[in-house]
This record gives structure tokens, sequence and C-alpha cells, in this order.
């Protein structure tokens, strides 16, 4: 052996050392059957839902029960110079959840309590791995409302929606994640414990540092608990749909929605792609016999007897003024779920026709249907299925490219139709992401979109609070 291969052998030597001895400080702080190391397991995390990441394999998974646990795990990793990979449900459509080579993965779902529901402040304190769904049933049964409500709210964990900052169905009345956060505790990579925010509705001591974590996408620290503001809960909603000729009068139909200054909880759009599939999928027509629409629009209002039916009368009329060729309103609560549930199963419908890959664009709302044009031009021009599926009322919609994943040809083009949405969005004035985040798919899309002082800026504050590049490399922007 020469000088060379005997000194990469002994340093070789020491990495193994120093991960065996990370690993042993990981089993004792967790407990021996919280950490799975075989990669025939851990595979199981190395992955969320986005296809076309990036992905590693983990030195190890970890599942801390508390903070003192995940501060321990951090001050190990640090001290062994491995990074940290934090990870909820895996629910996630950017990659950003997946696992780095020689990583830790900190899941962390078994930290799944709600500690406190405070229904005279109307506020509930939680734990990260609390599953959106089970919280939001939880404190509905006490007559409150949490808001944030991704389509996947029955598996994704509040810890995820707080890290991507998520959104959902009732943002256009309600907001995303963030407006519901009063107050976080994060686990910083010096092992130290932050505390953000408050208990109080209102209060400006200081910088924002929670609405600084919430959507840093596991970059900046592991959030441990979030104290979460709830809503009265609101009245059964009023369902209104209306189908179009073309997508130009449903865009159209929802410009009207808003300059008549409604507020509906909900405004949902899909394409004809979509319809087919549902349709093709559940097996009946959506809305009864008659020629595939070009949309659908669905609306609901939760403001309360007759305000709510008065609201979706209102975007009745606005559709109609905008051409729609069907409108129907309805109060009948089975008959608004059926008509949402349309909605909800788009993605399951797709999956039956190929791989789907899921974008995430938001325009201003006046630019949608042109949004919509461009999706059918790239379809055209890649000679992939494009269906287009989004959230209307505030212009955020997630067209999903289906290809045949074994067929690289078809990889490339869904991943060239993938960069031209956003591009496409980017021209109308959008932004390359609306809630799902940036992750390993599109750091190249925030940085031409922020410019290079905000990208100076993201990499000022990282090197502040985590100078070693601990937590999550390689995510979100190049340090
Ligand atoms: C069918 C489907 C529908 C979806 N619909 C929506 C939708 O309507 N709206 C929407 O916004 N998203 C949607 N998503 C995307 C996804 O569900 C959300 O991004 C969700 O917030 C991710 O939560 P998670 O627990 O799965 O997090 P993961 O995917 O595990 O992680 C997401 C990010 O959060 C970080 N993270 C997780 N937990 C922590 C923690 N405790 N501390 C620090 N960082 C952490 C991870 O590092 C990663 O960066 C959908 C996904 C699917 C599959």
């Amino acid at each position: 052996m020469d000088a060379t291969a005997t000194s990469l052998a002994a340093v070789s030597t020491q990495e193994l050392t120093r991960e065996a001895g990370l690993v042993d400080a990981l089993r004792a702080t967790v407990g021996p059957d919280q950490i799975q190391t075989d990669p025939d397991i851990t595979s199981a995390y190395s992955r969320d839902m986005m296809p076309l990441a990036p992905a590693g394999t983990p030195l190890a998974v970890v599942f801390p029960a508390d903070t003192a646990q995940v501060a321990a795990v951090v001050q190990a990793c640090a001290a062994a110079g491995v990074p940290i990979v934090p990870r909820g449900a895996g629910s996630g459509l950017t990659g950003a959840a997946n696992a780095v080579d020689g990583a830790v993965s900190v899941v962390m779902t078994r930290m799944n309590r709600i500690l406190e529901i405070d229904e005279g402040n109307r506020l509930a304190v939680v734990q990260p791995g609390v599953v959106n769904l089970d919280f939001r049933t939880e404190v509905e049964s006490r007559g409150l409302f949490y808001a944030p409500d991704p389509s996947s709210y029955d598996w994704c964990s509040i810890g995820g929606n707080l890290s991507t900052n998520a959104g959902g169905l009732c943002c256009v009345k309600y907001g995303v994640t963030t407006d519901a956060v009063l107050g976080l505790e994060v686990v910083l990579a010096s092992g130290d414990v932050l505390r953000t925010g408050r208990r109080t509705v209102k209060g400006v001591a200081g910088y924002d540092l929670t609405k600084l974590i919430v959507g840093s996408e596991g970059t900046l620290g592991i959030i441990t608990e979030a104290t979460l503001a709830l809503r009265p809960k609101p009245f059964a909603p009023c369902t209104m749909v209306a189908a179009f000729a073309d997508t130009e009068s449903a865009g159209a139909a929802v410009s009207a929605a808003i300059r008549a200054g409604l507020v509906p909880s909900l405004m949902e759009i899909m394409d004809a792609t979509c319809i087919r599939a549902v349709e093709a999928y559940t097996g009946s027509s959506i809305l009864g016999e008659g020629d595939t629409p070009a949309a659908i629009m669905i609306g609901q209002s939760d403001a309360g007897p007759g305000v709510a039916r008065r609201e979706m009368d209102q975007l009745e009329q606005a559709c109609v003024g905008a051409g729609a060729v069907f409108n129907y309103v309805t109060e009948d609560l089975a008959e608004g779920r059926m008509l949402l549930q349309a909605r909800r199963v788009v993605l399951t419908s797709l999956e039956v026709l190929g791989t789907w890959l899921t974008d995430d664009v938001a325009v201003p709302r006046t630019e949608m249907a042109k949004l919509i044009h461009a999706c059918a031009e790239i379809a055209a021009d890649v000679q992939l299925t494009i269906g287009v599926v989004g959230h209307a009322g505030d212009g955020n919609m997630h067209p999903t490219i289906v290809y045949d994943a074994a067929d690289p040809d078809q990889v490339a083009a869904a991943a060239d139709a993938f960069g031209r949405i956003l591009d496409a969005g980017r021209a109308l004035g959008g932004t390359v992401t609306g809630e799902h985040g940036i992750g390993r798919i599109k750091q190249d899309f925030l940085a031409r979109e922020v410019g290079p002082v905000a990208l100076q800026v993201h990499r000022a504050i990282k090197r502040a609070l985590d100078p070693q590049d601990l937590f999550n490399p390689g995510s979100m922007f190049a340090r």
C-alpha cells in the first residue's frame, strides 16, 4: 500500500469509528427500539412524494420522544459533523424531507400529543407529530376550528405543515399555516432550545422569529412544539358548482367574484383533463350527462344561515355573468360533500393514468386562465397529459403531469414540463410555489425568483443559525 492509500484507509477507518460512535450515542439517547440503521428499513424514510427529487441513504433514522431527546440528537450529530434531515409524515412534494447520504433523519411522528386546548384563549399547544386531521377533529369536538387544511390532511403532520407553511382548500378565506401560528419551540443547531412568539392575540416584541421558522423547510432547526391559534367552528357550508365551456370564462368568473367582494371559504377549479380522469375513476359523471366542460368551479361559504346562501347565490351570478354553461347551489351537506369529493380525488384519478408529478405555482388571480392555457400548450409540446387543478380563490394552481416512470424520455419530458410551468407562472407575475415549498427540486427557481440580494440574506440567516450547515444540506438554496 502506498502512502496515499494508507492515509485514505486511516481516514475511512476514523470515519467508520466516528459513525459507529454516533450511532451508539443516538441509540443511548432515543432507546434501542427508536433507531434504525438497516438500509432496507431506512429506505422507507429516504423519500417524500416527489418522484424526481434526489434522495440518499441515511446513516440512521431516529424517532425522538421529547424535546430533550431532539436536543441530544442534534448535539451528538453536531459533534460528529453529521448532517440532520428533519422529517414529519413524508407527504411533502418537493423532496425537502429526502434523506442525504450519511445523514441522520429525525422523524418527528412519535411526538404526536396535543398538549393543551385553551378554549378561553382560543389556542392550542401541540407536538409536531400530530396529524393535521386528528388535531382538527379534536378541536372541532370542542366547537373550535384549526383552519390550515392541506389536501393531505389525513396523514401530514403539523410539524411538516409548519415547516412548509402549508396551504390548502380554505386559504382563500383563512390564509396559510403561518396565519394560525402564535409561537414555536425549536431545537437549534447548537442544541439550544429557542422559544418564539407568544400566547396573546397581539404581540410585536422583537424580530418575528416565528414567521422566520415557519416555511424554513427544516433548514434552521427542528420544531418540537407549536402554539396555534384557533377559531370558532364555522357554520355548515353552502356549496356552488359551475361549469364553463372555456377556461377564460372560468378565469373571468373568479375575477368577477373577487371584484364583487366575495370571500368564499373555498373556491376550487379543475380542468377538462382532471374532470375526465375523475369521471373515469369514479365511473360517474360529476354534473350529469353532457359534454365534458373545459372547467368546473366549486365554491363554498361557511358564513352561516342565510349569509352563506346569499354568498353562493352571488358567486353563481358571477359565474353566469362570465358565461357558465351549468350552475347549481345547494345547502344539502351530503350533496356539497359529494361535489367536493370530485375535487379531492383528482390526484388519485390521474394516478390511474400513470405516475403523477404535481407542480405548484401561484399567479395573480386575473392570470389564472392564461396559466391553464400555457399548461395545455406545454402538454402538447412534451406530449404528456397535464391536468390542472387548484385553488382558484388564491390563484394557486397544481398542474399535474402524468408520465411513464419507466420510460427515460418521458421522465425527461416530465421534468422539462415541470420547469416550463414554473417559468410560465413567473412570466405571468406569479411565484414558483404557493404552498409546497422549494425543497430539493426548485432551488434554481428560488434563486431566480428572489434574486441575488435576497439569496445572500437567506445565506446569512442560515450561517448565523446553522454555521455547520447541519440541517437539511442541499435543500432550498445552494449554501
Ligand atoms: C395527495 C397530496 C396532497 C397534498 N395537498 C397539499 C395541499 O393542499 N397544500 C399543501 O400545502 N401541501 C399539500 N401537500 C404536500 C404536503 O402534504 C405538505 O407539504 C405537508 O405540509 C408536509 O407535511 P409532512 O408531515 O408530510 O412533512 P414532510 O414531508 O415529512 O416534511 C416536509 C418538510 O418539513 C420539514 N419538517 C417536518 N417536520 C419538521 C419539524 N418538526 N421541524 C422542522 N422541520 C420539519 C422537513 O425537513 C421538510 O423540509 C400534499 C401532498 C400530497 C401527497
